[in-house]
């Protein structure tokens, strides 16, 4: 029974915590701002906040108009747009002196241009404050618009991130409205709208796939000319969530990481914990050196 399957060793670890992280969480609140890396309880928040001076924050609420079955944001309707949304994220990024920020977004399905202005404004507005912090964008695919993609593109993010979650056969079940297709077109459209930004997409694995169909999804994402890759262990945030089929050893995230690299990614981060933010700040070196 997959349900009652134990998690393995090396997924227990200790949540590390100290004052400036606490002080952190409450400035967060006071600007009612939200983070994945708190919301997702991520497991490598101490050494991204407190060590590598990363962090991923979600706008556009936090509520979202999708719902995909591994992923433990609320959905509903959304919350009105917040547009001063974008300043004080660019604030606490300057706060907690980032080097490498992640901005990600719910899909906001309910707005024509997909939360893709409250976006760009928001990579403007960190790029003020503080113009050596490197900003990567992880959106939905906004619909699948070109003019969305256009804009966000246009406040030139130094990296655009778009995960792909799960193989070709599994999309549909595990992902909402977004589809294998149109994730590989968006990656691809991406990269031909503005060659200088590196591409970026993240698999999650453990949810009933095989070797061969991991294998697959590098191939077709590298046929779109994607740069860096991230693998991780799925881990079902709730027993309402899609069940865990397989944990991977750290040894076979291992090897995916040398397969990753032998088909031509600059960058490959692949292990249990692995989250698509997770070194994010290293990949920005490695595609800037390219
Ligand atoms: Fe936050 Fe990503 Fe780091 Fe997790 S891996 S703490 S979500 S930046
Ligand atoms: Fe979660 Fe993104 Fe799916 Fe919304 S679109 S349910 S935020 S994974």
């Amino acid at each position: 029974n997959t349900n009652t399957m134990r998690k393995p060793e090396w997924l227990k670890i200790k949540l590390r915590t100290n004052d400036n992280y606490k002080d952190l969480k409450k400035m967060m609140r006071g600007k009612e701002l939200h983070t994945v890396c708190e919301e997702a309880k991520c497991p490598n928040i101490h050494e991204c906040w407190a060590v590598r001076r990363t962090a991923t924050f979600m706008i556009l609420g936090d509520i979202c108009t999708r719902a995909c079955r591994f992923c433990a944001v609320k959905t509903g309707l959304p919350t009105e747009l917040d547009l001063a949304e974008p300043e004080r994220v660019a604030d606490s990024v300057a706060m907690m002196n980032l080097k490498h920020v992640v901005i990600t977004a719910v899909a906001r399905d309910d707005l024509k241009d997909g939360g893709a202005y409250v976006f760009a404004e928001t990579v403007r507005a960190i790029r003020r404050k503080s113009p050596f912090t490197s900003v990567e964008v992880l959106p939905s695919d906004m619909g699948g618009v070109e003019e969305n993609l256009q804009i966000l593109l246009d406040a030139k993010p130094d990296i655009l991130n778009h995960n792909i979650e799960t193989v070709r056969r599994l999309s549909d079940r595990v992902r909402a409205k977004a589809t294998y297709e149109r994730s590989l077109e968006f990656l691809r459209r991406g990269k031909e709208m503005n060659s200088k930004i590196p591409t970026k997409s993240s698999l999650m694995i453990g949810l009933g796939e095989t070797r061969e169909e991991i294998i697959e999804t590098m191939d077709d994402l590298r046929a779109n000319n994607v740069d860096i890759m991230t693998i991780g262990q799925y881990l079902q945030p709730t027993k309402k969530h899609l069940a865990v089929e397989k944990y991977y050893t750290p040894e076979e995230f291992a090897e995916f990481k040398e397969i990753a690299l032998s088909k031509g990614f600059s960058h490959c981060e692949s292990g249990p914990l692995v989250r698509s933010s997770y070194h994010a700040d290293e990949q920005v070196v490695s595609a800037k050196e390219r």
